[in-house]
């Protein structure tokens, strides 16, 4: 009994890691003498945590008892279904014969095995479809849907803990990919998920090593031709790799807790240097900052926000928050307050690449937003696009009913401002003004167009 114990997980009553790992040594031996192939499926319930957190762990429990059941009934008495905890799963089949092909003399150029790949692929279909299916637990209908990675044995791993690593990363993979679908491991995966890593590792301490710094994009006023704001961009200069996109580096820091201190530091310096511009020449000038979901999350963020202008002598107009439509949208109850306090102390807040998600407008209109930023990949086809200019123009006037402002990113050409200006958009942010810009050369962009404006 104890045995058992040990080998099993005592909520599906599935093998468990330990159990998985002797087997899957056992089966690969087998395999080798017989000349045979192994396919692991990585299995990740989609979304589970949901379940967990608004119905209780009781019927997450439930959820998982029928996954290891639908599995169980899929597979042979010899393929191996396993829990490694959580909402993870793995299915091994074991024993699949290889092309008669492959023993024939004329065939033997032919190395990679055409076999397992399609039985794995046939079996990762049977287990979207299986555990796609609603599950009924104590009363609620349950929808939840399977991430599954296939590694192959040898082909993807010659040794247990190495297949699953790649069938784990192929997993990942399948979760980026938009979840409920399957993929194969491939080596590039391989260098995704180490280059992650890497990254995660280099981001600590890259704010006390000096590596991080910020580049500002002036926006200008359509009507006055005058910049009256500047956004903040993040760079990361890696010791190794050079300039790091925040594309690249902003979801790892999310993913590894590291948002709120980054965050946190970009708006210290965007502050101290909005703070610069004023005293010098441009005492209205405002700096846009980029934030993540987890800092609107934090408790204490409206006071760190107002004590920042504060040190800084800064009102809170000098300042502009920049959420994305997802974030706005997540958690709305919290969210609105942060955002009510925000705007209290004067912050001026726009919602980031709108037009991207899937932001209700009734509940947006009840958050105290002070503009919309049109994203670029509707202003980039604006001219030759009838589709884009439809969103460009509506979300204008829609914009304006609401009482809010527009900024439109990425103009790039004249005619884009034109046609910008003909629909009445009320700032224009871009390459053709500027790419961002470092402090010094954005100090002297300040000066010269300041000088431009007048000689116009
Ligand atoms: P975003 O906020 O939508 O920023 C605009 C991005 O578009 C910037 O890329 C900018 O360089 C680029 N861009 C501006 N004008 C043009 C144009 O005319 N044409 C083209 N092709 N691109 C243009 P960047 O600097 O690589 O930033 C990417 C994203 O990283 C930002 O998208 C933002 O979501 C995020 N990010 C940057 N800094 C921060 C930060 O401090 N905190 C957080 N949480 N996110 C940041
Ligand atoms: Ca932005
Ligand atoms: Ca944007």
């Amino acid at each position: 009994k104890i045995l058992h114990l040990a080998h099993h997980d005592t909520l599906t009553q599935l093998p468990n890691r330990v159990r998985l790992m002797g087997r899957l040594q056992q089966a690969m031996a087998d395999a080798r003498r017989e000349g045979t192939e192994l396919a692991m499926l990585f299995i990740d319930m989609d979304r589970f945590k949901n379940i967990n957190d608004t119905l209780g762990h009781h019927v997450g429990d439930g959820l998982l008892v029928q996954v290891g059941q639908r599995l169980r009934g899929l597979v042979r008495e010899s393929d191996i279904v396993a829990r490694l905890g959580g909402d993870e799963f793995v299915l091994v089949l074991t024993g699949i014969a290889q092309n008669s092909a492959q023993n024939t003399a004329q065939d033997t150029a032919q190395d990679t095995p055409q076999d397992t790949p399609r039985v794995a692929a046939a079996m990762a279909a049977r287990v979207l479809a299986a555990l796609g299916e609603p599950y009924f637990v104590d009363g609620h209908e349950l929808h939840s849907t399977p991430s599954i990675g296939i590694g192959t044995y040898p082909h993807d791993g010659a040794d247990p803990d190495a297949l699953m690593k790649n069938a784990d990363a192929a997993m990942y993979h399948a979760k980026s990919a938009g979840r409920n679908n399957f993929q194969f491991f491939t080596e590039a995966m391989n260098q995704a998920s180490a280059e992650r890593l890497q990254l995660g590792v280099g981001l600590r301490g890259a704010i006390e090593r000096g590596e991080l710094f910020l580049h500002y994009q002036p926006q200008v006023d359509v009507a006055s031709s005058q910049v009256v704001g500047l956004e903040a961009l993040l760079r990361w200069r890696h010791p190794e790799l050079g300039l790091v996109p925040p594309l690249k580096f902003i979801t790892i820091a999310e993913d590894t807790g590291q948002i709120e201190a980054i965050g946190a530091w970009v708006l210290e310096q965007a502050l101290a240097q909005v703070a610069r511009w004023r005293a010098a020449h441009w005492p209205t000038l405002r700096v846009a900052v980029n934030l993540s979901a987890q800092q609107l999350r934090t408790d204490g963020f409206v006071p760190l926000v107002a004590q920042a202008l504060q040190r800084h002598g800064l009102p809170g107009q000098a300042l502009e928050l920049e959420i994305t439509e997802s974030v706005a949208m997540r958690d709305p109850v919290r969210t609105g307050q942060m955002l009510r306090g925000l705007r209290g102390h004067g912050v001026a807040l726009a919602i980031d690449d709108f037009g991207t998600g899937h932001s209700s407008l009734a509940y947006l209109k009840q958050l105290p937003l002070s503009c919309l930023k049109l994203d670029r990949s509707f202003v980039m086809d604006i001219e030759h696009d009838a589709n884009d200019a439809a969103i460009c123009t509506a979300t204008i006037q829609m914009a304006h009913s609401l009482g809010l402002g527009v900024v439109a990113e990425g103009v790039e050409t004249e005619l884009q401002l034109e046609f910008l200006r003909r629909l009445g958009c009320d700032t224009v942010q871009g390459y053709f003004f500027s790419k961002p810009l470092s402090v010094d050369d954005c100090t002297a962009f300040l000066l010269d167009y300041a000088i431009e404006a007048v000689a116009a």
